[in-house]
């Protein structure tokens, strides 16, 4: 039933795209990809730092001016309509590998050989069209059915959102139609200059639409990704004091109650450091409240360059910072924060022409589920700072130069 339901509405299309001619469907074709570049390259303007679209827009404006040069067939010389389209789609392809590996991979290419290989099959190409060399085209078909292959590879190693798995499956789908129209071209036309007669084959009708297609969900697909994007970035900006680029209190009590769970779970340590500027009103009053927030920056700067990977960093007050520590004793926390507070001390943070010095002081609690919730271990890390701030300020609370006993849960006071 839902294969004889599938077939009529496959015949039912080609019926209804045969009943078109090429060339109306070509100048459509010219229209709708205007629209899409133009929105594009508007929402790749208003996102810039988003530089996945930057390429996608790209991608979209080399495409686009090569349809328009194909369009021009016959009224332009070959080596436009014929040459530099074909050389274009490449290029649009690649433009469009870098946008969708920039959504998934952030990291710049590593090697620069990619480039050099389109450079060698761009000039391979050219120096076989104009030469009239049979089957030049597939200098070209080769590398696009490459490129495709490429992208959906990248996408499927990095990408684990559905987004990219769609994607994926679109780019190969393009793969798998310009590799028809590529076997079509090379059973037929022997040689690049000459035009294919597309107005009187169907078969081309049926594969441009195929592709028109797919490139229209190809463009979804890139909104798709913007707006993922975006979405990240939101969700980031809600985990993040703006200021100092820490994590907020709200992210810290969430991973604060993942983590005292992991340690239930599966019995590992887990301490916590709340360290607060010394006298930072003074600080505010002698040099200013900006200086007071480069202070603050510095401070995060400093400690993330410290820490390891899967610490925790927090803005949990004006200039109270919390540091969780997974997988740590409260003796290792204590080592930490020390380290932390004599780097503050030796730090000196340039402003303006009197550079800052300032202090911390810190307290250091140990995560232990008969006593309480993570909230229980904030408390005593709290009390343990004010302890510090009351031993005379620029101390961690309990001292670290005190050898500890093999203790799970206090906070020590020394
Ligand atoms: P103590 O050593 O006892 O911690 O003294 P303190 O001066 O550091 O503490 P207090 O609570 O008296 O003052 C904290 C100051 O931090 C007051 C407030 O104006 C300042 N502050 C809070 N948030 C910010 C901020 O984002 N930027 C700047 N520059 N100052 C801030
Ligand atoms: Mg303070
Ligand atoms: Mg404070």
């Amino acid at each position: 039933m839902m294969c004889t339901g599938a077939t009529r509405v496959c015949l039912f299309v080609l019926n209804w795209v045969s009943a078109m001619d090429y060339g109306t469907f070509f100048f459509a074709n010219i229209v709708s990809v205007t629209v899409y570049t133009a929105c594009v390259s508007l929402l790749a303007w208003y996102n810039r730092r988003v530089i996945g679209m930057a390429w996608f827009a790209g991608a979209l404006v080399v495409g686009l001016v090569k349809l328009i040069l194909q369009g021009l067939e016959g009224k332009v010389p070959p080596v436009l309509s014929g040459m530099l389209a074909n050389e274009l789609y490449l290029v649009s392809f690649v433009m469009q590998m870098m946008g969708l590996r920039w959504f998934v991979h952030r990291e710049p290419l590593r090697h620069k050989w990619p480039f050099v290989a389109l450079g060698l099959a761009l000039a391979t190409y050219t120096a076989l069209f104009l030469f009239r060399i049979p089957y030049g085209g597939n200098v070209i078909n080769v590398p696009n059915i490459t490129v495709c292959c490429a992208s959906a590879w990248i996408l499927l190693k990095y990408g684990h959102l559905p987004v990219s798995r769609i994607s994926a499956l679109i780019v190969v789908a393009e793969g798998a139609v310009m590799s028809y129209r590529a076997w079509l071209t090379n059973l037929r036309y022997t040689r690049p200059w000459e035009t294919v007669h597309a107005e009187t084959d169907p078969r081309w009708l049926y594969s441009l639409a195929a592709m028109t297609f797919l490139a229209t969900c190809m463009v979804m697909c890139y909104l798709w990704h913007l707006v993922t994007e975006l979405d990240k970035e939101l969700a980031e900006q809600a985990r993040t004091d703006p200021l100092t680029g820490a994590l907020n209190r709200r992210a810290m009590e969430e991973a604060a109650l993942r983590e005292t769970a992991r340690s239930i779970r599966h019995g590992h340590p887990l301490c916590m450091i709340v360290a607060d500027v010394d006298h930072f009103k003074n600080l505010n009053d002698s040099h200013g409240h900006a200086a007071g927030d480069c202070a603050l920056q510095a401070l995060v700067r400093q400690a993330k360059a410290m820490l390891r990977g899967n610490d925790l960093l927090a803005r949990t007050g004006g200039e109270e910072f919390t540091i969780l520590l997974p997988d740590t004793a409260a003796s290792s926390g204590v080592v930490t924060a020390e380290r932390l507070r004599q780097a503050i001390e030796a730090l000196e943070v340039p402003f303006e022409d009197r550079p800052i010095r300032f202090t911390i002081s810190a307290g250091v609690a140990q995560f232990d589920p008969s006593q309480g919730d993570w909230e229980n271990m904030m408390r005593r890390a709290d009390s343990a700072m004010y302890d510090a701030k009351e031993h005379g300020r620029n101390v961690v609370s309990p001292r670290a130069a005190r050898p500890q006993p093999a203790q799970t849960d206090q906070t020590y006071i020394i």
